[in-house]
């Protein structure tokens, strides 16, 4: 079969019962996949092994399944794939842009409070890394050491390379390019993988497996913006191709704010146990998104 020139995805990740606003990102994707001729895949993003739950993975086929949404089997699933996350993160190692880093949370709370020496000011302030572990060699990194990019070096690596990418979101629609400041004072030295080598954090996982999945357009929440510079960065690093991305509108409560995953009275599945059918949970979506 020939590779469908549109493809997009849905990844939610099995932590929590599908709300509405999960049900306004996936009808937001597959809307746009069937308007475009193309598809929609769903990845299962269960990384976050202290949290994923099987009964919620279950969950999640049959609430999107109840809303009318089919996909392509099979399911690809983050736990499947780290032997994809070690050789990105071998790739990215190769190039010198990593560093293992042993520093806790509260490590970290406890340099950013400190006077930061080096570490600029803009870092203290955002609660960005400080740069602690910034330096240790690889051959250094022990089994319970997180692996962080290091941004400068990245930086420097790509500098002869202006990276842009193209946006089609209502609210930052346009061809965007990389601002090396702005993701020095916005992200700073993320985080790639954790414990051991093999388990990809948020970062790296959704860039290998978009491109491995042929993801063409990505559709996912404004709450993910802030993402993209970072991911557009991994994709060049590890010369991947470019998507476009389509942040959509997020549902929100009655005080504005997004819903958390512990959301239950706005669950899926407790407006289908209340008798609503899922035209009713589409019109509730598009009534709530902003
Ligand atoms: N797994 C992420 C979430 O549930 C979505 C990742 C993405 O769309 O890039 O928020």
């Amino acid at each position: 079969m020939a590779p469908a020139g549109f493809v997009t995805r849905f990844a939610p990740s099995p932590t929590g019962l599908l709300h509405l606003g999960h049900a306004y990102s996936a009808l937001t994707a597959w809307d746009a996949a069937r308007d475009a001729g193309g598809v929609c895949l769903l990845r299962i993003e269960d990384t976050d092994t202290a949290r994923v739950r099987p009964d919620h993975e279950a969950a999640i086929y049959e609430d999107l399944a109840w809303l009318g949404l089919r996909w392509p089997e099979p399911v690809m699933r983050q736990s499947d794939r780290r032997v994809a996350y070690a050789e990105a993160l071998a790739h990215l190692a190769g190039l010198g842009v990593t560093y293992p880093c042993r520093c806790s949370r509260a490590d970290i709370r406890a340099a950013l409070a400190a006077p930061q020496e080096g570490a600029g000011a803009s870092g203290a302030a955002s609660g960005l890394y400080p740069g602690t572990c910034r330096g240790r060699a690889m051959s250094e990194a022990g089994p319970s050491d997180a692996i962080r990019l290091d941004l400068e070096k990245a930086l420097a690596l790509t500098k002869n390379q202006t990276l842009h990418w193209t946006e089609t979101g209502p609210s930052h629609a346009g061809r965007h390019t990389l601002d090396p400041d702005a993701m020095r004072a916005h992200i700073g030295d993320v985080v790639l993988a954790r414990k051991d080598i093999g388990t990809a954090a948020y970062h790296l996982a959704v860039v290998v497996d978009d491109a491995a999945q042929n993801v063409t357009h990505i559709v996912r929440g404004e709450d993910l913006l802030e993402a993209t510079p970072i991911h557009r960065l991994l994709q060049a690093l590890l010369e991947l191709p470019e998507p476009v991305w389509h942040h959509h509108a997020l549902v929100r409560d009655e005080d504005g704010k997004r819903l958390a995953k512990r959301n239950d009275a706005r669950a899926i599945r407790t407006y289908r146990e209340a008798g609503l059918t899922p035209a009713d949970v589409r019109r509730l979506c598009d009534e709530s998104a902003r």
